[in-house]
């Protein structure tokens, strides 16, 4: 069984839960999974480390040594009740890094108030990206941090062939051109001399706000 340090305790192995798994076991690191349903188990055993238990039961969270993890990852998301539970016990336990998956806006309320330090709402953030993306405005979408955001957009008609020191990008609208493709060349990188050709694609960092004010100028 994975032990300790720099192993990563991941409960629930529904979609979210065990692509989670599975990217960490890729990546090297080592994983204990658990789940309370024998044929995620079962499926998953050959994989990666994985227990049959309930995490809501403290004796569970116990023997399956959660005390010595100091990152978990929470995927339940087919029922509050056992997330809070779950999370609770980790969290007696002493894990102190408590990656959650929300399923709401109330879900995440109570997690942030149980001090869970990094709540992913997969849903809400995807059906936001989706929302950007079939607009038709954004060619691609990433929420960073917060209110940032990093997109791929066309040259804007009243930027094309300026450069981005030419249109004082950044002192109009405090966005950063983080990079321009031709169609057909290599990625460049954003300066003051990058020319944004119209059919350019441009990667820019900012604001939602910025970025909108800067596609309609
Ligand atoms: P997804 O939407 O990512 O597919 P689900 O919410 O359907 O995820 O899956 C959650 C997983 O968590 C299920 O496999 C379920 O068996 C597991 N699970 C739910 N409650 C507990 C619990 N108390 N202890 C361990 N595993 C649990």
């Amino acid at each position: 069984m994975a032990s300790a340090g720099n192993s990563v305790l991941v409960v629930g192995l529904g979609r979210f839960g065990s692509a989670v798994a599975q990217t960490l076991n890729d990546l090297g690191q080592d994983v204990l999974a658990v789940d309370r349903n024998p044929v995620l188990v079962a499926r998953w055993s050959n994989v990666f480390n994985v227990v049959e238990a309930d995490m809501t039961d403290v004796l569970a969270v116990d023997q399956i040594g959660a005390q010595d993890f100091t990152k978990a990852v929470v995927a339940i998301g087919d029922g509050i009740e056992a997330s809070v539970l779950t999370i609770g016990n980790l969290l007696d336990a002493g894990v102190t890094d408590i990656w959650a998956k929300s399923v709401s806006k109330e879900h995440t309320r109570i997690l942030q108030r149980m001090g869970a330090r990094h709540i992913i709402s997969a849903e809400a953030d995807a059906g936001k990206r989706v929302g950007h993306l079939v607009a038709g405005e954004y060619l691609d979408y990433i929420e960073i941090e917060g209110p940032y955001t990093v997109v791929k957009i066309h040259t804007p008609a009243s930027m094309a062939n300026k450069t981005v020191g030419q249109a004082h990008v950044r002192e109009r609208y405090g966005i950063t051109i983080v990079g321009a493709i031709t169609p057909g060349l290599d990625f460049r990188h954003g300066d003051e001399d990058t020319v944004m050709h119209r059919g350019d694609e441009l990667i820019v960092l900012g604001l939602q706000d910025q970025i909108d004010r800067f596609i309609r100028d």
